[in-house]
């Protein structure tokens, strides 16, 4: 167990002051804790260390789940739990409301933090998959008050690694709109798979309010349906018009690579075409498209040849419009 003592600052300035305090000794960030605390008790080198802990730092720009028009910017101290329970995010983005309330457990999603998620950079991070579909921003505050953005894409740089300096800290995460793509708002497209078994876990997204341009949603593929990590999973958000043109495409892929990956090539195949129209021979190019950004590893709870199956096949069901798991 790598011994730890920790700082607990109250606000933005005393986090900053913390970190700048820090630069020349070992030292992690903690939120939630429930990726920080197993880790440091597996992993020991001798040398004790400092955890800032950000779940006391006030302050929306921290905490905040906020719309700005169709725009949203989600603090990285948000729990999954509130993720999950936000009715105009999960409308906006069905995806993550999924990938949220298939998160762990009940208690874990109420301490599990999304920015936790994201900077823990685990290949399964669910809420990091749902994310990088819907491409968004990361906002990094820095000891000098600057603050930088960077595309979550971006800032995954392999296996548990990220692109933060040791001077920033991951303050929000921004979306934008879906209203920059869509057109016309008709038509139902919405894609919602097991309604059933998540019922009492958050806010389930509302077909009626969802204006019926989008079809999202994070598939996750486990060994059983809580508690568990995924196996394979796969975001996808898409923006449709009223004629089912599909305007804007998303598409992540986890526990499939050493890290979440945006399938671009795939995103790209299916813009402009439309979405009920898809041949046969379109579809498997499609999945093939996303299974070129899996590399997955065989361990005791899939091989890889299980992997890029699961992972071949759930991509066709996207376009195929069957039900999920
Ligand atoms: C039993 C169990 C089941 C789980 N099941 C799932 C699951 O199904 N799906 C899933 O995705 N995850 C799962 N997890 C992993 C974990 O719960 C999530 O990754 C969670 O979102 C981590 O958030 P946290 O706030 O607890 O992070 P912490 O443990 O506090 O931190 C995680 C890492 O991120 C860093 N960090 C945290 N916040 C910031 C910040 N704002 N800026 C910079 N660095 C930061 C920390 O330094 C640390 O390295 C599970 C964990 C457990 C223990």
């Amino acid at each position: 167990m790598t011994e730890f003592d920790v700082i607990t600052p109250r606000n933005e300035n005393e986090l900053l002051d913390a970190i700048a305090a820090n630069q020349d000794a070992p030292f992690r960030f903690g939120a939630g804790f429930t990726d920080l605390v197993p880790e440091l008790k597996k992993n020991s080198n001798g040398a004790k260390i400092n955890v800032i802990n950000l779940a006391k730092v006030s302050g929306d720009s921290f905490k905040s789940i906020v719309r700005h028009g169709d725009d949203f910017i989600i603090g990285a101290l948000a729990t999954a739990a509130e993720v999950g329970a936000n009715k105009e995010l999960s409308d906006a983005f069905p995806v993550l409301n999924r990938a949220a309330v298939s998160l762990a457990s009940r208690q874990i999603r109420h301490v599990a933090t999304v920015g936790g998620n994201i900077c823990t950079a685990s290949p399964a991070g669910d809420i990091l998959t749902a994310l990088v579909a819907l491409d968004a921003e990361c906002e990094l505050l820095s000891t000098n008050k600057a603050i930088r953005l960077i595309p979550l894409k971006d800032f995954l740089l392999g296996v548990r690694k990220i692109a933060l300096n040791k001077n920033e800290v991951l303050r929000s995460i921004k979306l934008k709109g879906n209203s920059q793509y869509a057109t016309q708002k008709t038509g139902d497209v919405q894609h919602l798979s097991d309604v059933g078994h998540l019922q009492d876990f958050g806010h389930l997204p509302d077909v009626g309010h969802l204006k019926n341009n989008i079809r999202s949603d994070f598939i996750k593929i486990g060994t059983r349906k809580s508690m568990e990590c995924s196996v394979v999973s796969l975001a996808y958000h898409f923006c449709i018009d009223a004629n089912g043109t599909i305007l804007q495409a998303g598409i992540a892929i986890g526990s499939s690579a050493p890290t979440v990956m945006y399938a671009q090539s795939a995103c790209d195949f299916i813009i402009g075409k439309n979405i009920d129209s898809f041949t046969q021979e379109e579809i498997n190019e499609f999945a093939n498209k996303v299974l070129s950004y899996s590399n997955p590893i065989s361990d005791i709870r899939g091989s890889a040849w299980y992997r890029k199956r699961v992972l071949y096949n759930i991509s066709k069901s996207v376009l195929e419009k069957e039900e999920h798991f």
